[in-house]
């Protein structure tokens, strides 16, 4: 086929909408090009459990050329995309341009510090692959100076991890960190007591999850709590610095402090040119096109968009997915010379994992909580991840770390320094007097 008559399509961003959207429109007449600033494509609900050492980046992650291998019709490029020309219709690169007939812009969110960004480096957010790997390694030598700290007779004494923000990144680490830290290590350090740490949560609302219903949010709080997490609520983080997370007057110490608080979506939203709500995110028309280009979507957690019930769509890979796939339903509509269709998101239920056999989740009007919902959100979870080989193994080693509390993937690697910690050894300052055990 003569590649000059094929409709081409441009979908920027190989995520959850990206994807749905290229593999749906695969099977059409048009030539595609998915565009990304990696190779690969990252199962993000999973990203925790490369910060918390028991998953590899491997088993979480899909090459996306590898994921288009069987279509002829799909070319990828690994590309940052810096702007786009909506008049000459092309995607601009750092050093070149992709022209197209259809452009579908899914760039996703990152992490927002409230106009704080000095605070991104002492406490680092999970997005990306690079996020979580950076999260382990501090959480990981965090372990390693305290015992060497009471090896070598200078103490010791309790280590607290901070989380900031009481949503499902939030709650997910916390509850998975205590779960390190009172049985995974256990047995392995000779020095120190791991179950001497402390992971406190700090949600400035009066709520953990509080996009759950109010049950919810209750058992989740009471599931942390049971296994450890101090969890404070109404507690508005206004400073971080190496060391200690301030709330309000007071100054909490932190050998680690990690951040679940904000989003804010990807810039390029902004370079559309068309309106955007305070976190960036494009107000798209009805059927996830923009203002004045029909031939231009925007999907996933950048595309802002109510639901029938008047409320604002969450940022979730169903989402994402169910908008990447009504957009390329609409353009091999167009080219069948049929009308569009407007989007409507089906609300299959929503599920949080706290960790180790607790969960809760929201199907409606039934609400479960702890065994059974952790049960649920591990089927779906490994249900959605790409590739059979990454389901089986994560099935594997997720049977066999809840058989035998094993973390597999615990390397320290790159930098052996952590922000606050300037002579390698722990102070009194990186332990709290307020105990919750
Ligand atoms: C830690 C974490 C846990 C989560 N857990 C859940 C969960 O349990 N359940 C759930 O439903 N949702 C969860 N989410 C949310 C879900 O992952 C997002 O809603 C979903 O990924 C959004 O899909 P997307 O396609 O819009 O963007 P993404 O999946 O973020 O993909 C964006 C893609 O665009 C690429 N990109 C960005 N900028 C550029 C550029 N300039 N040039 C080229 N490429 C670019 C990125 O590399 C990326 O591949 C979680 C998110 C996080 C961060």
């Amino acid at each position: 086929m003569d590649d000059d008559k094929r409709t081409q399509v441009a979908i920027v961003g190989a995520g959850f909408g990206g994807l749905l959207a290229a593999r749906t429109l695969a099977g059409q007449p048009v030539k595609i090009t998915v565009i990304d600033q990696n190779n690969f494509h990252t199962f993000q609900p999973l990203l925790y459990q490369v910060a918390t050492a028991g998953l590899s980046p491997g088993e979480i992650a899909a090459p996306i050329r590898w994921i288009f291998r069987g279509y002829e019709n799909v070319e990828v490029l690994m590309e940052t995309v810096v702007d786009f020309d909506l008049e000459r219709h092309l995607v601009k690169l750092v050093d070149g341009e992709v022209p197209y007939n259809y452009l579908v812009v899914a760039t996703g969110s990152s992490h927002a510090y409230f106009g704080h960004d000095d605070w991104e480096p002492f406490a680092p957010g999970l997005k990306t692959i690079e996020d979580a790997l950076e999260i382990r390694r501090r959480v990981l030598l965090a372990f390693e100076y305290w015992e060497k700290q009471a090896a070598t007779g200078q103490g010791d004494v309790p280590l607290n991890f901070v989380v900031v923000g009481g949503g499902p990144t939030g709650v997910e680490l916390a509850g998975t960190l205590t779960e390190i830290s009172r049985h995974v290590l256990a047995n392995e350090f000779r020095s120190v007591d791991p179950e001497k740490t402390q992971v406190i949560l700090l949600e400035g609302g009066p709520r953990v999850l509080p996009a759950y219903t109010e049950d919810l949010s209750q058992s989740a709080r009471k599931q942390l709590e049971k296994l450890g997490v101090n969890v404070q609520t109404s507690a508005m983080v206004t400073k971080v610095e190496p060391g200690a997370v301030h709330v309000g007057d007071k100054r909490i110490p932190a050998a680690v402090t990690l951040w679940a608080a904000g989003v804010a979506s990807s810039p390029l939203g902004r370079k559309l040119g068309v309106p955007v709500d305070r976190a960036g995110r494009v107000l798209v028309n009805p059927d996830l096109s923009i203002p004045g280009h029909p031939e231009v979507f925007v999907v996933g957690d950048l595309a802002a968009l109510k639901d029938k019930h008047d409320k604002w769509l969450p940022g979730l890979a169903p989402v994402a997915m169910q908008e990447g796939k009504a957009v390329a339903q609409n353009i091999a509509r167009d080219l069948r010379g049929e009308p569009r269709k407007d989007f409507h998101y089906f609300d299959k239920g929503t599920l949080a994992t706290i960790g180790r056999a607790a969960a809760v989740a929201q199907f409606g009007r039934i609400h479960i909580s702890g065994f059974v919902a952790w049960l649920a959100w591990l089927f779906v979870h490994i249900l959605f991840l790409i590739g059979f080989r990454n389901r089986i193994i994560v099935l594997i080693q997720w049977a066999w770390s809840y058989l035998t509390y094993e973390r597999g993937a615990r390397l320290i690697t790159g930098d052996k320094r952590l922000p606050g910690w300037e002579s390698e050894t722990i102070t009194e300052d990186h332990a709290t007097a307020e105990r919750v055990h």
